[in-house]
């Protein structure tokens, strides 16, 4: 017990030095820094740093760096090789794949458009596997070197065991998805939630949100959310907590495919957007038709934006009352290609939320793409590190 205690806070303080080490990439940090931010001593500090440098995980920068008291330190870097992960994510449309550095760079990238068809978790798998291959080639790496793979996938994934209970979508129950996925890649392979991985990307990039309560609120072909409160993403019982495409906010709204009547994926989706300006008779195939008849002041779609911004208003405000978060970040392939969405809805919140709630409230777009795909390597180098970490 005591050994497993004593190995517990040797790991923690190596990851907690190589956090400081890897958070602040772009500023100089030196040994002498890191034992003022840690309070460690100097003698833990330098040992901690050399077992870093020996796992060939950071580096002595050339540059000299001299602190205030005219001490000088020599600056210390990651090493962008040192951990390199793939990130995969699995959309009811497509896939996508990345390769990222410690430096936290996408170095190269693929997306595959997926058919309109029932997939089965093989084919799906096999297609990953083309595209490690592709991405590999055109990245500087290769692909011997790439240490873990995640993979997000939309509907409700076990990250622990790796299964993915539930994707609607692709029909599919209780696959174990991450066994199959780490026999053909022939490399460790994490599972989480699509949302839970955006909302991983979105905020280890803005590393401010760690400190905030931050939902993720992705407007797209489907609609899902994510929270993190402090730098933890909040889970529920079965890893499906934020799963609000099917929260009703019009109760006689459309039929939707859980049975019910007006939940949020009625109304607030790509493929919801062209059906319901089919239904009112409207000659539309594409979403990009709606905006356009929009930005040109066509009244009936005014009308149509009008009401949408309203439904997705009315979304947050839900949210707000819910979660109780400060900052909401939206984003989405439908807000990207339609900002103008977001800021309809965000003119009428005042109107719909408390002034208590509202003063605090900070609605942001995510203006990144691929939030998922990113969020999956993240995932893939958090673990990465720790069994590294765990290994010394
Ligand atoms: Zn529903």
């Amino acid at each position: 017990m005591q050994v497993q205690k004593q190995q517990n806070i040797k790991s923690n303080n190596i990851k907690m030095v190589l956090g400081i080490i890897k958070d602040r990439q772009s500023t100089e940090i030196s040994r002498a820094d890191i034992v003022k931010i840690t309070r460690m001593s100097p003698t833990s500090i330098s040992r901690i740093v050399d077992i870093l440098i020996s796992r060939g995980l950071v580096r002595e920068d050339d540059v000299v760096t001299t602190d205030r008291a005219g001490r000088k330190g020599t600056g210390l870097k990651v090493i962008p090789e040192g951990i390199l992960t793939a990130g995969v994510s699995i959309d009811s449309d497509k896939l996508g794949l990345c390769i990222m550095d410690f430096a936290d760079r996408v170095v190269a990238s693929k997306e595959f458009m997926l058919k309109q068809q029932k997939y089965e978790p093989e084919e799906i798998i096999s297609l990953i596997q083309e595209m490690f291959t592709d991405v590999c080639g055109e990245s500087p790496y290769g692909k011997e070197q790439i240490g873990a793979v995640g993979i997000s996938c939309i509907g409700n994934v076990d990250y622990k065991k790796g299964d993915i209970y539930f994707a609607p979508q692709f029909g599919w129950n209780h696959i174990d998805f991450g066994i199959r996925a780490r026999q053909a890649l022939g490399r460790p392979v994490y599972m989480e939630n699509d949302m839970k991985a955006a909302i991983t990307s979105v905020v280890w990039q803005e590393k401010k949100y760690m400190d905030e309560d931050v939902t993720y609120l992705s407007i797209g072909m489907g609609v899902g959310s994510a929270v993190m409160f402090h730098g933890i993403i909040a889970r529920g019982s079965d890893n499906a907590f934020g799963e609000v495409g099917h929260v009703i906010i019009q109760p006689n709204g459309r039929k939707c495919d859980c049975g019910q009547r007006g939940c949020v994926q009625t109304t607030l989706t790509r493929n919801s957007l062209i059906e319901e300006c089919q239904e009112a008779g409207f000659d539309i195939t594409k979403v990009e038709q709606i905006f356009e008849a929009y930005r040109t002041g066509q009244e009936w779609a005014v009308e149509f934006i009008d009401r949408t911004a309203g439904d997705l208003a009315m979304l947050i405000r839900n949210l707000v009352y819910m979660y109780n978060t400060s900052y909401i970040l939206v984003g989405g392939a439908l807000i990207l290609d339609f900002p103008e969405l977001l800021h309809l809805a965000k003119k009428k919140l005042s109107d719909l939320i408390h002034i208590n709630l509202y003063s605090s409230l900070h609605i942001i777009q995510v203006r990144t793409q691929n939030n998922s795909m990113t969020g999956a390597a993240f995932i893939a180098q958090a673990n990465r590190i720790n069994e590294i970490v765990e290994s010394i």
